[in-house]
């Protein structure tokens, strides 16, 4: 597939990529890693007439600051997450999530702000539109949709596969992001909109520029997982983030943070499922019911090949075993 022409500038800091996307109304884009954009570019996905290279912008080590919580550069590579003491000591879900992500040579150029920011995926999108496709989609600016041909044309059901997404909102991370008018700070959940078309709530000319994850409190574990077919170098079936608090006791959940990921347009929080587990003590049979209740309340589009019932299926028998994997993470005595 020939790339189409684009005019190329490489921004020295943050602050000017933010300029020139702003100059360009909407017909720019920030170029970090470029695993995600580029070939959603050859697709012609998206056809910025500028690309803004973030690629000489040096990122900071991640950091652990006063309050004890963590700060993490938004233009890390993955491969600094995933082999960061820090990370890998403080908070080995993220360096975890980060691992699972596609190949080395994807970790080695991709980043956390790219990482987040990634399109949603679709089988029907992510082809030479002139190649299988005679009328474009919603989601190309059509008139139909091929999976869903029922949805009117304001909804896509694309998915977001973010492996990390997951992980930071168990953490209840926040994002910094870089604008015309300066910072703001937002929890990583609320940076999506739910709708494929345009599925984050960023501007035109907005930026990530670092992750915030608070301290863990007392009797925090967790639990990470991620399905795929092949095991490696792929995206995501479902994926599965959980936090849980574990009272003074060792048997109780004092709160529960879980998400999945990869299966509708934004990670879904399991609001219903974290109020279940809340004060009650979490023995096999009730880890078996609330992963019952919780496959159902995830609701996931089928995608990629998978049926819903499927994916149900997946997050039923993955959620117990990740929640089970958690606790016995709290009562390990090396933990
Ligand atoms: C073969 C293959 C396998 C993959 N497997 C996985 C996988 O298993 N899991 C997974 O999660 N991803 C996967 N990916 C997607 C992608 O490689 C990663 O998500 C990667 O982290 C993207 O980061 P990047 O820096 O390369 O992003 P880029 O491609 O540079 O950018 C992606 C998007 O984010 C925007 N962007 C970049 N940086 C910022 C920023 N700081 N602030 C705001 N917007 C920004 C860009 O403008 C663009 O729209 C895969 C990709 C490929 C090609
Ligand atoms: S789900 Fe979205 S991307 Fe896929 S065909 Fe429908 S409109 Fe297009």
């Amino acid at each position: 597939m020939i790339l189409f022409d684009f005019d190329y500038e490489r921004a020295a800091t943050l602050e000017d990529a933010v300029a020139i996307l702003a100059r360009l109304q909407g017909e720019a884009r920030a170029l970090a890693g470029g695993t995600d954009l580029l070939p959603s570019m050859r697709m012609e996905n998206i056809k910025p007439r500028l690309l803004v290279s973030l690629g000489a912008i040096e990122p900071n080590e991640p950091e652990m600051l006063a309050d004890g919580s963590i700060r993490i550069d938004a233009l890390s590579r993955l491969a600094s997450l995933e082999n960061s003491s820090l990370l890998r000591d403080k908070v080995p879900m993220l360096a975890e999530s980060a691992h699972v992500v596609g190949s080395n040579q994807i970790r080695q150029m991709g980043t956390l702000g790219g990482n987040l920011c990634q399109e949603t995926r679709c089988m029907q999108l992510d082809q030479k539109h002139d190649y299988q496709f005679v009328a474009p989609c919603f989601k190309r600016g059509g008139d139909c949709c091929y999976p869903f041909p029922r949805n009117k044309r304001d909804i896509c059901w694309s998915v977001y596969m973010s492996d990390i997404a997951p992980a930071l909102i168990a953490l209840d991370a926040e994002v910094e992001i870089l604008g015309e008018a300066g910072r703001r700070r937002i929890h990583v959940e609320e940076l999506f909109t739910g709708n494929g078309l345009k599925p984050l709530k960023l501007g035109q000319a907005e930026l990530l520029r670092a992750v915030f994850i608070p301290q863990r409190p007392r009797g925090y574990t967790w639990g990470f997982h991620k399905s795929t077919v092949r095991g490696g170098l792929e995206f995501g079936m479902a994926v599965i983030a959980v936090a849980l608090q574990i009272a003074e006791d060792g048997m109780t959940c004092a709160d529960a943070r879980i998400v999945i990921g990869a299966v509708r347009e934004a990670p879904v929080r399991l609001a219903a499922a974290e109020r279940s587990l809340k004060g009650v003590v979490l023995d096999e049979k009730r880890l078996a019911q609330v992963a019952a209740e919780a496959s159902r309340e995830a609701n996931p589009l089928p995608h990629h090949g998978f049926t819903k019932r499927h994916l149900m299926d997946n997050i039923r028998v993955y959620l117990r075993r990740t929640m089970a994997q958690a606790i016995g993470r709290a009562r390990s005595p090396e933990r």
